[in-house]
């Protein structure tokens, strides 16, 4: 089933962590709507369900402005509020 928003999202894990010797990312397992433009209630850059984001710099490198994204969106908290986004 294909997800529809308002705006433009990609589904996304948030990043727990970064590898110091390959500097490659470590990413957590759900995965959750990320927003690429403003909701009235929530920015670009934020999960939809209001996850935290813990490293906000590997956040803006590795999700906001890299071209990865994860197969689905597994959040389930992020799949009711796209939703009631409708
Ligand atoms: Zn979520």
């Amino acid at each position: 089933m294909a997800l529809s928003l308002p705006v433009k999202f990609k589904p996304a894990t948030p990043i727990r962590g970064i590898r110091k010797k390959s500097a490659a990312e470590i990413r957590g397992n759900t995965s959750h709507i990320l927003l690429l433009e403003d909701l009235p209630n929530r920015k670009r850059g934020e999960f939809l369900c209001g996850a935290p984001i813990n490293n906000k710099l590997a956040h803006e490198w590795f999700n906001i402005n890299s071209r990865y994204q994860a197969k689905t969106v597994t959040c389930q908290r992020c799949l009711a509020a796209a939703k009631r986004l409708k």
